[in-house]
């Protein structure tokens, strides 16, 4: 793959071109998303913005775009390392330097994500509408064996509703339909909701014998 290495022979990517490489490498990693892939220019340096709804998580993203990047940033000392990186194609392997210093990926949650994961946080607190500036006896919790995200009860600390909504979105995949291979947790009245998804799935099996 790619891999940081200093040699005189080598190509030199714009960033346009380094965008397209970027793009394509989404598209195959989360085909059912759409992102935006914008270059930026300006004296002294370039980056690309990438944005998309949804989709997967920011760490999935940043994951393929860490792959991209022509700079390293050490902000303890304020000082921009540029990188060169083997680029493997059909053609085999090349030393090129990719033409942009930083990578930038903005995930928006779409309104109808944002109200589904409002209901959640809603009924798993209790209560009439769901609130955004109310602190809640909740937190959200990470499943970091199976993925996806849950909420708990916690009357130490809790969160406000935004807060929740946005800790349970970011810790959820929605590039492509959730298969329940993530593990449920309980949401009261013997309901259960997805880690994965955030649908209710299933009441639990009450022990009755
Ligand atoms: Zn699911």
């Amino acid at each position: 793959m790619h891999r940081t290495t200093t040699s005189p022979r080598k190509r030199r990517l714009t960033c346009a071109e380094t965008a397209k490489l970027v793009r394509q490498a989404l598209r195959a990693e989360f085909p059912e998303t759409r992102f935006s892939v914008r270059s930026k220019t300006y004296s002294g340096g370039a980056s690309i913005d990438v944005r998309y709804v949804d989709g997967p998580t920011s760490y999935g993203v940043e994951a393929v775009l860490s792959l991209y990047r022509g700079a390293e940033f050490d902000g303890m000392v304020d000082l921009k390392t540029y990188r060169d990186s083997i680029l493997t194609t059909d053609d085999g392997a090349e030393l090129v330097h990719f033409g942009a210093d930083f990578l930038f990926a903005q995930r928006d949650i779409s309104e109808h994500w944002q109200r589904q994961l409002e209901a959640e946080v809603c009924e798993f607190a209790g209560g009439e509408r769901f609130e955004p500036n109310v602190h809640y006896p909740v937190s959200c919790f990470v499943d970091h064996e199976r993925g996806g995200a849950g909420l708990a009860r916690d009357d130490h600390r809790g969160e406000y509703g935004s807060a929740l909504v946005l800790q349970l979105s970011t810790r959820r995949d929605r590039s492509k339909p959730c298969q329940h291979g993530s593990s449920t947790y309980g949401v009261g009245n013997g309901w259960n909701r997805c880690k994965g998804c955030g649908m209710r799935t299933r009441r639990r099996i009450e022990a009755t014998s």
